[in-house]
């Protein structure tokens, strides 16, 4: 490889949500490139027409930058290797595929959908319940291998609809070595003669795949499980091609288990968590599935979970920071079994980040949760202090709204039930002097505040812990939140004595 630099890929098909799965395929690829001064590549996949999504390529760049994953070289950004978008790329495939047929080791096969429909429902059996185009089935079908040459000629010079499909050896044993998995080995005999090149001149998945790894430069090929069966057909082509000698290492990760097997979009609905990276709404049915990011999650733990799904430090610490897990992440300590997901550990980790940032830091995401609440936020230094306050009983930033909002909001409701059996006339007395004190006090005095409070309670004959419950919910609207008197001294006299006359208008009402 061209002066030995590491060049990985993500190569997603924009056909939808990004999936965890994805992220942490992209994820692995980039942090072994940082880790290694190497390069980290976006080869966007969509040479599948039909399953084309429009708007889902930006989504996927959204999701990048949201994570902080984002490619050195993309479509977007471009790079010596471009276009790296495949559609863009049709014409330098078909000659690829052309060289294979010349060379004995893929055909064109001219079975219309009708004809392969036939031979499918023909030899469908219980044993073998959906029949493949293989070596058993090539011979029967129309084909450069059983058609007469000048047949196959006339046939592409009247430009009939064909394919190219590779020719699966037989008896052979296509072995190579995961870098998750080991040995790896196949049996060609079950391997069938996929499509390389579509009718529509579009090459499929394995010969697209193939080139641009080669054409790319790509030293290492990182991505989920589920490809682990097409590697055979990935490994002739390269034989094929340009040398298996010249193949980049292949890396498999563990699939992600949800509840019930393998995790599923359709998981996230029936139970109620995010599986996709940022919200997606279906381009057909408009329908939305959350994401991470809205469901509240900060990037930083998004993918320090996600790192752990399948990746272990090897030691009993787990939060770390992306230049933390670049420094350690390790390809050898990826495992070969299936990794759980499970929400309330990702929960856990955003939890943990929350408490750990800056209040400054969090001041944008929580700003931005605010604006869709019409929560006003005042001025940063005001919002600043706020998070800073309520930041460790937040596990998730739209928890904010509840456990800040107040901060920025007269509560509607307050908790009257609670005051109810505690509320008397000396009571009411106690918070009408209160409040009016309160008008002679500097701001922001918490001390000489709480003093005042339990002076003047003292001095009523009444117990402070009484009143200090009744204070929390006139200006919190319920039982909880940081120090009573932390929250009015922060919300400023002329707003705590707001509340407090607001409070006791309603519980002297309720007793009428
Ligand atoms: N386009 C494939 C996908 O959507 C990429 C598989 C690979 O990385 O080889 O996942």
């Amino acid at each position: 490889m061209a002066n030995n630099q590491i060049r990985v890929r993500f190569a997603p098909s924009p056909t939808g949500g990004l999936h965890l799965g994805g992220v942490r395929t992209a994820l692995y690829n980039y942090l072994f490139a940082r880790q290694h001064g190497g390069k980290f590549i976006l080869r966007i996949e969509d040479t599948d027409q039909s399953r084309f999504v429009e708007g889902a390529e930006d989504y996927i760049n959204n999701c990048l930058k949201w994570c902080g994953i984002e490619p050195d070289e993309s479509p977007e950004k471009g790079g010596e290797y471009g276009p790296y978008r495949q559609s863009e790329r049709k014409p330098l495939y078909a000659e690829f595929a052309r060289k294979l047929v010349e060379s004995g080791h893929a055909y064109y096969a001219f079975d219309t959908p009708k004809e392969l429909e036939e031979m499918r429902n023909s030899l469908k059996s219980d044993a073998n319940p959906s029949p493949q185009y293989d070596q058993q089935i090539r011979g029967k079908m129309k084909n450069s291998l059983t058609l007469p040459a000048e047949e196959v000629d006339r046939l592409l010079k009247d430009q009939t609809p064909h394919v190219i499909r590779i020719l699966i050896p037989p008896n052979e044993t296509i072995q190579f070595t995961d870098l998750i998995h080991g040995e790896v080995s196949f049996d060609s005999n079950i391997v069938d003669d996929k499509v390389l090149l579509k009718a529509d001149g579009m090459p499929t998945y394995h010969l697209a795949v193939v080139i641009d790894d080669h054409l790319m430069q790509i030293t290492h090929a990182f991505r989920g499980e589920e490809w682990l069966s097409s590697t055979p057909v990935h490994i002739l082509l390269w034989k094929y091609l340009f040398g298996v000698e010249n193949m980049p290492a292949w890396g498999h990760l563990p699939l992600i288990l949800g509840p019930n097997g393998k995790l599923s979009k359709r998981d996230g609905a029936k139970y109620g968590f995010p599986v996709f990276a940022m919200n997606w709404a279906d381009h057909v049915s408009g329908e939305l599935t959350e994401g991470f990011k809205e469901r509240g999650f900060l990037p930083a733990a998004f993918i320090n979970m996600l790192a752990f799904l399948g990746w272990n430090a090897g030691t009993a610490q787990e939060i770390f920071s992306k230049e933390e897990l670049v420094k350690l992440f390790s390809i050898e300590r990826v495992h070969k079994a299936a990794a759980k997901f499970d929400f309330e550990k990702a929960k856990w980790f955003n939890q943990e980040w929350i408490k750990r940032s800056n209040a400054a830091d969090l001041m944008e995401p929580v700003k931005k949760i605010f604006d869709l609440h019409h929560i006003p936020t005042f001025t940063d230094e005001y919002l600043e202090t706020v998070i800073s306050l309520t930041k460790e009983r937040c596990t998730l930033l739209t928890d904010f709204v509840l456990q800040a909002g107040y901060f920025f909001q007269t509560p509607r409701a307050i908790d009257e039930l609670s005051i109810k059996p505690k509320w008397s006339d000396e009571k009411s007395l106690f918070f009408t002097h209160f409040a009016s004190a309160l008008e002679g006090l500097p701001d922001n005095n918490h001390d000489t505040l709480e003093h005042l409070f339990k002076e003047m309670a003292t001095q009523q004959g009444i117990k402070p812990g009484e009143l200090q419950m009744i204070f929390r919910i006139m200006l919190v609207g319920e039982k909880m939140g940081p120090g009573v008197f932390t929250i009015a001294s922060t919300l400023g006299n002329t707003e705590t004595a707001k509340r407090i006359h607001y409070g006791i208008e309603i519980m002297n009402a309720l007793r009428k």
